[in-house]
């Protein structure tokens, strides 16, 4: 019985060594709460009957950025109409085409939309949706409205399998325009697919994460996907590492 117990005990710190240096792989130094999981307040609070001051509110509106919301509209026109993936086109139940402010100057990349995305029509509303509103609004102290979110894909794929690279192809002339439209400063690209589609490589996501990369003069930042960081909270650390990193350029 003593001996099971011990080498129970041996199993457990075996295991915990694994974890600590599969954590350590990944760029986890330390561990504990992350500023998203604190109870601080989301976003600048304003003095009582005056509206917090926002990014997408400062700033003159040109006739030029007006025209911004109408020429998302006309290409999600077409991307509702798109049939250039049949399984897709035939699987849907709408196309999800991006969300937030046409004035971001910073723009979430994610893989593709999943069935609350499918059935709601807009992006990152599930679980990982939740997770990534935690980064922005109380890690990052912004607005989800004032920034972009939107994906490698505008159709879920089935079963939620990895986009197709035929499939991103289709779809990567609906991303460039409304990166075009948008013209944000700053991507940061959620997970492998995203990053790894944007930036056009196969360097595996820890070693993309944790510097800038440029896509078309945009400054990229690369980060792990709100839905690993659910299976493995170990990887919140480096994340928010990587959100200061882009905070710190962004100066905020
Ligand atoms: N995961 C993504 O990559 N995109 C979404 O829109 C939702 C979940």
């Amino acid at each position: 019985m003593a001996r099971k117990t011990a080498s129970g005990s041996r199993a457990t710190v075996r295991a915990t060594a694994q974890k600590l240096e599969s954590l350590h792989r990944a760029g986890v130094t330390h561990l504990g709460k992350v500023p998203w999981e604190t109870d601080t307040p989301p976003y600048p609070q304003a003095p009582p009957g005056q509206a917090p001051p926002t990014p997408a509110e400062s700033g003159p509106r040109t006739p030029a950025s007006d025209d911004r919301s109408s020429s998302l509209a006309a290409v999600a026109r077409e991307v509702a109409a798109c049939t250039r993936c049949a399984e897709l086109a035939r699987s849907r139940t709408q196309t999800v085409f991006g969300a937030g402010s046409p004035h971001a100057r910073l723009a979430f990349l994610g893989e593709a939309p999943g069935s609350d995305e499918d059935r709601q029509g807009e992006p990152f509303v599930g679980r990982a949706g939740k997770l990534l509103n935690d980064i922005i609004q109380k890690g990052m102290k912004l607005r989800r409205q004032d920034v972009y979110i939107l994906n490698i894909l505008r159709c879920r794929p089935p079963g939620n399998r990895n986009p197709l690279p035929v499939e991103a192809a289709n779809c990567r002339e609906y991303l460039d325009r409304q990166l075009e439209i948008i013209r944000p400063e700053f991507i940061c690209c959620l997970g492998a697919v995203a990053a790894q589609n944007l930036l056009d490589t196969t360097t595996p996501i820890g070693k993309l994460r944790g510097r800038f990369h440029d896509y078309k003069g945009i400054k990229v930042v690369c980060t792990y996907h709100p839905a690993y960081l659910l299976r493995n909270p170990g990887a919140k650390r480096p994340t928010w590492d990587d959100i200061q990193l882009l905070m710190a350029e962004m100066g905020i």
